[in-house]
C-alpha cells in the first residue's frame, strides 16, 4: 500500500471520528493510521474458553461468559456519589456487573434481555460474584468479529476506559484500520536479511500482532517486528557514532610528557593490572586525536580507576591544559582529592578541591587560579559547574558514578572549555598528526582529490562566473592550492574557502573526508563552507547571499576562534552489561577494567536473620578484637526519610550500649550532619580512632579505609541489588579477609531472595548486574530518570537481548557493506530510516 494512506489524520477512521481522535491522540499519541498500526497489544488473552456463572469460584482472575442483562439500576452511595449495577443471568445463575465510571454513557449503550459476552476479573461478595467494569460485546458481534482465540489487550489510559474507548473498541477500529488499508503494508527489510533469518513478511506480521491466527504465528509475528525495531535502532546508533567520531572537533593530546613519564616510571605505587594498562591505551588512543573524547569506563567497585583517572589528568597537563575531576557527594570528591594528591606528591602539581563547604576566600583564589591556569587539577562537586568557574583551558573533564548525573551536566562541563588556541603557519605539523592519527582516512582524502579535480561541474562555472564579475567586495580565486588540498575557491584576505559539492558528497565515506579536510583546513586557519551543485544551480542568488554574509561576519585577516569542548571521560561503577551499554549509551566509547588489583581475597557474604543478631555482635568483637574496622549500614529512602532515621538511631543507641567505650567506639555519619562534622567523623573511623561506623548510604561511593573488613547492612532487603554490591565495595580494599552480613528480618518477598542469594553467590559485578537488569529492567539501572529512555514499543531490551545482538550483528554488516545504503537493495531501507531519523524520538535520549 502506498505510504500516504499511513498519513492520514487518524479521526478519518471509520469508527473513530474527531472525539475519539481527540482522545486517542492526547492519550495514546496516536495521530495517523500510522500509529494505530504500530499500536501494539501488552498481553494476549486466551478467549477459547467460556464460563458459566456457577462455575465461578473465588480465585477466578479474568474470565469470559455468556448471558444477559435483566436488571440496571443506579445506587447512590456516600456524598454524591453513585454506582451502576446490573442483574447478569445465564442458564446456571445470576451474578452482578458494576459501573463505578462512565455511568450514563454505559446506561445508556446498554441492551437489556440481548445476548452478550462479558469479560473481566470476578470478585465474590457475600456469596454472589460480582464483576466491574467488565468489557462486553454482543453475542453476535462477537462470533462475526474478526478476533482469534488470543484477543489482544492494548495499552490503554484510565481517560481511554471512562470514555468508553475500551479494549474493544480499540480492537474494533484496528480491524476498521486493516479493511480499509486492505492490509497491505510495505516491506521495510531487504529480501536476503528475510530469507536469512527466515522472517514472515511485514504483512503477515501486522496481522498476526493484532489478530494472531495462532500462538505459532503470533511468536513469528512478534519476532520480526521485535528485530525491525532493534535493527533499525542499531542502524541509527551506529550511523550516529560513526559521524559523531569525526564531527566534534577535540584537543589532541599529542605529547606523552613530562609528568605522564615521571609518575609512570618512578611514581607507580604498584604495578598496573593489564586491565588498566589495556583501558589506559584506549583512552590514550583518544586523547591523541583530533576528535573529542567521550567515553565510558567502567569498572567494578576496587578495580583502581583513580590511578586512570589520574595518568589521564597528567597527560592533559603534559599538553599545556588543565583537567578537572567532579564527583557526585563531597565525601567522594574529597576522598578523591586526597587519594590523587597522595599519588601525585612528588609531582609538585597545583590541585585543589572545590565543594560546596569551600570557604569563600580559598573559592576566590581557586577561581582565580583557575582562570590564570596555574591551578593543573582541580577536584569537586556540583559546585564545579556554577558560572564563576572558569578554566583558562580545561582539556579533560572527568566525571565519577555518572549514574548520579544527568547528560546536561556533562555537557554543562563542555561550554567551560577554552577558545581555540591560534595555530598559524603549522602547515606541515597539522597534517603530519593527522597522518598518522588516522591515516586509512588521509588515504583516501588524497585520492578523492584527484578524483574530484578531474570533473569540473557546470556549478563551479556558474559559481565561478558570479565571483569573479559580481562585485561581492572581496576577491576571490579559482582552484588555489593549499598544500595538498586545492579549494574551489577562496577569498584569502578573509581566509574564506567555499567548495562546490558532486553528488557523491552524500556517501558517509566522503562525508568523513569532507569533515576532516574541512577540520584541517579550520586548523590551518581557513573557514570553509560548502555548497552542493544543486543549491548552485537551483538558486545562485541563495547561495550568493550566504557567501556575502559570511565574509561580513568573518574578521579580516584571521579565523575566529570556535570553542572546542575538553575530553569527557565517565567513570561508573555500576556494571552494565555491554550490549546494553551499547544501545543505550549511543553517544559514549566504552572502556572496562574487567580485572581487579592482585592479592584481592574475594568477600565472604552471608545472609542472616535478625533474631541471629547476638552472634553476629560477637562475630565483631572478634573482628575487632583482630584490630579490624567495621561499617553498619542502614537504609535511607526519601520517602520513609523521617522513620529511616528513627531506626539510624535507635540503632546508632543500642550499638553505642553493646559496645561501650572505653574498649569500643563508634562514629556515625549520615545526611542530616554537617559537612565538617561529617568530615571529621568519617576521619576518625579512617585514621583508625573508631572501631565502628554506623552510617546511612552516604558511604556508598568511593570511601576506601583498607582496614574496615566487616560490612553490615541492615534491613537489606530494603536495598537494591547494585546498591548492596557498591556497599560491600567499601571492605576488601586490604589484605584481610573481608565480609558483608545481609540482615534482614523473616518476611521477604521473591524478589528481596533472589537479591540476597545472588549476593552470597557471587562478588562478580557484571554477573549481579545481569540479575539486577532481569529483576528490575533497563530504566531503572541508569538511575529513575532515564528509564523508558528508549520508547521500544514492542522489543524489551533485557528479555529481547539476543534478538538486540542479532539485530545488531546484522546492523554492522549491512553498514560495513553499503554504509550510505544506496544499494537498490537496500533503497527501501533507506527510505524508512531516513523517515525515522526525522521523527527523532527514537533517539533523542542520547543527548
Ligand atoms: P575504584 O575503581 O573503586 O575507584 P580505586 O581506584 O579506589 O578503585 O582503587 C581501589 C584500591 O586499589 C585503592 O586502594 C588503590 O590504591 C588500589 N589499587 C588500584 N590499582 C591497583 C593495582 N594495580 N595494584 C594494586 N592495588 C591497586
Ligand atoms: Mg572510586
Amino acid at each position: 500500500m502506498n505510504m500516504n494512506l499511513l498519513e492520514t489524520p487518524i479521526e478519518y477512521l471509520k469508527g473513530v471520528g474527531p472525539q475519539r481522535g481527540e482522545l486517542l491522540r492526547k492519550e495514546l499519541n496516536i495521530h495517523k493510521y500510522g500509529d494505530l498500526i504500530n499500536l501494539y497489544p501488552n498481553r494476549y488473552i486466551d478467549r477459547t474458553k467460556y464460563y458459566k456463572i456457577n462455575q465461578l469460584v473465588d480465585s477466578s482472575s479474568e474470565v469470559q461468559i455468556v448471558g444477559k442483562i435483566i436488571h440496571i439500576k443506579t445506587v447512590e452511595f456516600g456524598k454524591g456519589k453513585q454506582r451502576l449495577t446490573a442483574t447478569f443471568i445465564d442458564d446456571t445463575g445470576e451474578m452482578e456487573l458494576v459501573w463505578f465510571q462512565g455511568i450514563k454513557w454505559i446506561r445508556e449503550s446498554i441492551k437489556v434481555n440481548v445476548p452478550y459476552v462479558v469479560f473481566g476479573k470476578t470478585t465474590s461478595f457475600s456469596g454472589q460474584f460480582n464483576m466491574a467494569h467488565p468489557e462486553m460485546e454482543l453475542l453476535q458481534e462477537h462470533k462475526a468479529s474478526l478476533r482469534s482465540a488470543m484477543q489482544p489487550v492494548y495499552p490503554s489510559t484510565e481517560k481511554l476506559t471512562n470514555k468508553g474507548i475500551s479494549n474493544k473498541v480499540i480492537n474494533k477500529i484496528m480491524q476498521q484500520l486493516f479493511v480499509e488499508t486492505q492490509a497491505l503494508f510495505t516491506e521495510t527489510l531487504p529480501t536476503y536479511l528475510i530469507q536469512e533469518l527466515q522472517l514472515i513478511p511485514k504483512n503477515a506480521a501486522l496481522f498476526n500482532i493484532h489478530f494472531p491466527k495462532s500462538q505459532e504465528l503470533l511468536s513469528k509475528a512478534q519476532f520480526r517486528l521485535k528485530f525491525e525495531e532493534l535493527f533499525f535502532i542499531q542502524l541509527q546508533l551506529i550511523t550516529k557514532n560513526l559521524i559523531r567520531k569525526h564531527k566534534i572537533k577535540g584537543h589532541p593530546f599529542e605529547k606523552v610528557g613530562e609528568y605522564f613519564t615521571q609518575f609512570y616510571n618512578h611514581h607507580l605505587p604498584f604495578d598496573l593490572t593489564n586491565a588498566q594498562k589495556k583501558v589506559l591505551k584506549e583512552i590514550r588512543n583518544d586523547l591523541g586525536s583530533p576528535a573529542q573524547m567521550n567515553r565510558l569506563l567502567q569498572g567494578d567497585v576496587g578495580s583502581g580507576k583513580t590511578i586512570v583517572a589520574l595518568m589521564c589528568m597528567l597527560l592533559a597537563i603534559d599538553n599545556g591544559f588543565q583537567a578537572c575531576l567532579m564527583a557526585p557527594t563531597e565525601i567522594l570528591a574529597t576522598q578523591h582529592f586526597n587519594g590523587i594528591t597522595e599519588l601525585a606528591q612528588a609531582l609538585n602539581l597545583n590541585i585543589k578541591l572545590l565543594t560546596g563547604s569551600t570557604k569563600v576566600a580559598d573559592r576566590r583564589i581557586i577561581h582565580e587560579e583557575l582562570e590564570n591556569g596555574s591551578l593543573h587539577i582541580i577536584i569537586g562537586t556540583h559546585a564545579l559547574l556554577e558560572d564563576k568557574v572558569q578554566f583558562k583551558n580545561l582539556g579533560l573533564a572527568i566525571i565519577d558514578e555518572q549514574h548520579r548525573f544527568g547528560v546536561e551536566q556533562r555537557s554543562k562541563l563542555w561550554r567551560k572549555a577554552s577558545p581555540n588556541p591560534s595555530i598559524g603557519g603549522e602547515t606541515e605539523r597539522v597534517l603530519r598528526k593527522y597522518q598518522t592519527a588516522r591515516p586509512s582516512t588521509y588515504n583516501l582524502l588524497k585520492e578523492f582529490k584527484h578524483q574530484n579535480k578531474k570533473n569540473c561541474t557546470q556549478a563551479e562555472t556558474i559559481l565561478w562566473e558570479c565571483l569573479r564579475n559580481k562585485n561581492l567586495e572581496f576577491k576571490f580565486r579559482r582552484q588555489h592550492i593549499i598544500d595538498m588540498f586545492i579549494a574551489d575557491f577562496i577569498c584569502i584576505e578573509k581566509k574564506l574557502i567555499i567548495e562546490v559539492d558532486g553528488g557523491y558528497h552524500t556517501t558517509i565515506e566522503q562525508k568523513e573526508v569532507d569533515e576532516l579536510r574541512t577540520q584541517i583546513l579550520n586548523e590551518l586557519g581557513y573557514k570553509v563552507i560548502r555548497f552542493t551543485n544543486e543549491e548552485v544551480l537551483g538558486n545562485i542568488d541563495a547561495v550568493l547571499r550566504k557567501i556575502s554574509a559570511t565574509l561580513r561576519s568573518l574578521p579580516s585577516g584571521e579565523v575566529g576562534g570556535a570553542i572546542i569542548p575538553p575530553h569527557v571521560l565517565v567513570m561508573t561503577a555500576t556494571p552494565i552489561p555491554r550490549t546494553l551499554a551499547m544501545s543505550l549509551y549511543g553517544d559514549l566509547d566504552i572502556s572496562v577494567i574487567d580485572e581487579l588489583p592482585p592479592g584481592r581475597k574475594p568477600i565472604q557474604t552471608v545472609h542472616r536473620y535478625d533474631s541471629n543478631r547476638l552472634k553476629v555482635w560477637q562475630f565483631i568483637r572478634e573482628e575487632i578484637e583482630k584490630g579490624r574496622q567495621i561499617y553498619i549500614v542502614y537504609p535511607l529512602i526519601q520517602e520513609s526519610e523521617t522513620l529511616d532515621y528513627k531506626d539510624l538511631m535507635d540503632g546508632y543507641e543500642s550499638i553505642s550500649r553493646d559496645f561501650q567505650l572505653p574498649k569500643y567506639s563508634v562514629s556515625i555519619v549520615h545526611g542530616k550532619m554537617k559537612p565538617d562534622e561529617k568530615e571529621s567523623e568519617m576521619r576518625r573511623f579512617s585514621e583508625g580512632k573508631t572501631n565502628i561506623m554506623v552510617a546511612t548510604t552516604v558511604i556508598e561511593v568511593g570511601v576506601n579505609v583498607p582496614n574496615a573488613s566487616v560490612m553490615i547492612i541492615e534491613s537489606a532487603e530494603r536495598f537494591g541489588l547494585s546498591q548492596l554490591h557498591q556497599l560491600r565495595g567499601r571492605v576488601g580494599r586490604g589484605a584481610e579477609q573481608s565480609y558483608c552480613i545481609l540482615m534482614t528480618g523473616h518476611k521477604l518477598s521473591n524478589e528481596s531472595k533472589t537479591r540476597l542469594e545472588t549476593m552470597c553467590k557471587t562478588n562478580d559485578g557484571f554477573e549481579i548486574a545481569e540479575v539486577d537488569l532481569k529483576l528490575r529492567g533497563p530504566g531503572d539501572i541508569m538511575g529513575t530518570q532515564q528509564s523508558g529512555v528508549l520508547n521500544l514499543r514492542i522489543a524489551d531490551l533485557v528479555k529481547d537481548r539476543d534478538i538486540l545482538q542479532l539485530a545488531r550483528y546484522h546492523a554492522v554488516k549491512l553498514l560495513k557493506d553499503d554504509a550510505s545504503m544506496l544499494k537498490p537493495e537496500h533503497q527501501k531501507l533507506r527510505e524508512v530510516f531516513i523517515e525515522l531519523g526525522k521523527k527523532k524520538n527514537i533517539w533523542n535520549y542520547i543527548s
